[in-house]
C-alpha cells in the first residue's frame, strides 16, 4: 500500500528518525501493514506514531528484515559484551533497525517486549527467529506496554517457562531478574556500566542509593569495598530482592541496610560519601519542558544535604522528554541551592543500547557524577 508523507515528516525520514507522527502522512491502513512511502517504507501504526520507519527505498521482504537484523544485532552483542555477563540487551528498537522491539538476553532466556502493535502481526516471525539464535532455549514476552499488551505480566512462547525468579551475572557479580514481573524486562540493563562505575568507586566510602530498586548498584558498591551501604526504596519487594542478593554474592549484611521510604518524604539520617540518585520518570504526565525540568532540579536539592563535604553525587535520568542540556541545567540549579558542585563525568547508556543517528529521542538515560567542592 502506498501512502504520501508530508514535507516536514519527509525530511525527519531522511535524517533517519524512525517515526511518522499521525500528521505527518496522508492516508490510512490496517495496523501492521507494510507501507510504501516513495523513499522510504515502514509499518503503519496505531497512537500518535502513524508509521515505524524500516528503511529508504522500496519495501523489502519483512521477514527477511527481521532475519537479518535479529541476527546482525546478535552477532555485534557477542563481539562486544564481556565474557563475565549473562545479560544483556540484543535488539534495542530502532538503534537496530527494529524501531518498538526490545529483546533482553538473560542466560538461555529471551524476553520480548514490544512498544508497537504494528509487530502484533509479525510475531510468529519473530519468535521462530530468537528461536533460532544459538543460545536461546526460551522466549518469553513480557506485557506491560497498556496501549500495545492491554495487560501485565507474560507468557512463554517457546521453551519451558522461566522461572519467577532467576540469577544472571554481570560484569562476574551475581544479580536478580524476574521476567515476569520485574520492572522493564527484570532489570535495568541499561545501567550496566554505570553500576560497573559506582563499584570502581565506592571503596572505603559511605554509600547511599536512592530509588535503588532490587539492589543494583548497591552490590556493586559493595563489593567494591564501601564502608556501608544503605538503599532506600519505596517497594518492600524489592529490597527483599536486594537483601538476597547480598547474601547471594557472600556479602555479609553487618554493615549494609535497606530501608523502604518515600524519598520524597524521607530525612537521609547522615551524610554519605558517594549518594547514588536514579529515580523514575519524573516527567511523565508534565505538561512542559520546564515543569519536567523543575522536578530534576527539586529532588537535586532534596538530595544535596546528604551528600558529605568532598563527596560524590551520581544522578540519572531516564526520560527522553528532556535533552542532556536541559536536564543537566535542571540538576545544576537545584544543587546550587546548597553548597557549589562541580560536574566530574557524564555517561549514557552502554553500547548495547544503540541508537540510531537522527533518533535523539532514542538518547534517553543520562547518568553524571558530581562532586561538592
Ligand atoms: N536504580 C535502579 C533503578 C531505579 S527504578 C537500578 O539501577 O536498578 C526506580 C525505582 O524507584 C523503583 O524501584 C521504584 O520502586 C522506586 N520509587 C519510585 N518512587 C519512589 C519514591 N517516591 N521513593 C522511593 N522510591 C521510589
Amino acid at each position: 500500500m502506498k501512502l504520501k508523507l508530508n514535507r516536514d515528516a519527509a525530511t525527519a525520514i531522511r535524517r533517519g528518525h524512525p517515526w511518522v507522527y499521525r500528521n505527518g502522512v496522508q492516508g490510512t491502513a490496517p495496523v501492521g501493514q507494510v507501507v510504501d512511502l516513495g523513499e522510504a517504507w515502514g509499518l503503519f501504526d496505531e497512537g500518535p506514531i502513524a508509521i515505524r520507519v524500516l528503511g529508504r527505498g522500496p519495501p523489502e521482504h519483512l521477514p527477511d528484515v527481521i532475519k537479518r537484523r535479529i541476527g546482525r544485532a546478535d552477532h555485534i552483542r557477542w563481539r562486544c559484551i564481556s565474557s563475565t555477563c549473562t545479560c544483556w540487551r540484543v535488539v534495542n528498537g530502532a538503534g537496530d533497525g527494529l524501531p518498538g522491539i526490545v529483546i533482553d538476553r538473560y542466560g538461555e532466556v529471551a524476553v520480548l517486549r514490544l512498544y508497537s502493535k504494528a509487530w502484533e502481526p509479525h510475531l510468529d516471525v519473530l519468535v521462530s527467529t530468537i528461536a533460532s539464535l544459538p543460545w536461546v532455549s526460551t522466549v518469553f514476552r513480557r506485557y506491560g506496554v497498556k496501549r500495545v499488551d492491554g495487560r501485565e505480566g507474560g507468557e512463554t512462547l517457546l521453551g519451558t517457562a522461566p522461572p519467577e525468579v532467576m540469577v544472571v551475572q554481570e560484569h562476574g557479580i551475581k544479580l536478580l531478574v524476574r521476567v515476569h514481573d520485574g520492572q522493564k524486562t527484570g532489570l535495568f540493563l541499561d545501567q550496566r556500566e554505570n553500576r560497573r562505575r559506582i563499584g570502581e568507586l565506592s571503596a572505603g566510602r559511605r554509600v547511599l542509593n536512592l530509588f535503588g530498586y532490587n539492589g543494583g548498584f548497591s552490590i556493586y558498591a559493595a563489593m567494591g569495598g564501601a564502608a556501608r551501604v544503605l538503599t532506600v526504596d519505596l517497594s518492600a519487594p524489592a529490597l527483599e530482592d536486594a537483601r538476597e542478593l547480598f547474601r547471594m554474592n557472600g556479602v555479609p549484611l553487618k554493615a549494609h541496610a535497606f530501608e523502604v521510604a518515600d524519598v520524597f518524604h524521607w530525612e537521609p539520617p547522615d551524610r554519605f560519601d558517594l549518594v547514588i540518585c536514579d529515580p523514575p520518570s519524573l516527567a511523565r504526565g508534565k505538561r512542559s519542558h520546564q515543569a519536567a525540568g523543575r522536578s530534576y532540579g527539586q529532588l537535586a536539592a532534596r538530595v544535596a544535604p546528604a551528600v558529605s563535604n568532598k563527596g560524590l553525587l551520581a544522578t540519572a535520568s531516564c526520560t527522553a522528554r528532556l535533552t542532556r542540556a536541559e536536564w543537566e541545567a535542571a540538576v545544576s540549579e537545584g544543587l546550587s541551592r546548597e553548597g557549589q558542585w562541580a560536574w566530574l563525568e557524564h555517561a549514557a547508556a552502554p553500547l548495547d543500547h544503540p541508537v540510531a543517528a537522527g533518533h535523539p529521542e532514542g538518547n534517553y538515560l543520562k547518568f553524571a557524577l558530581l562532586t561538592r567542592l
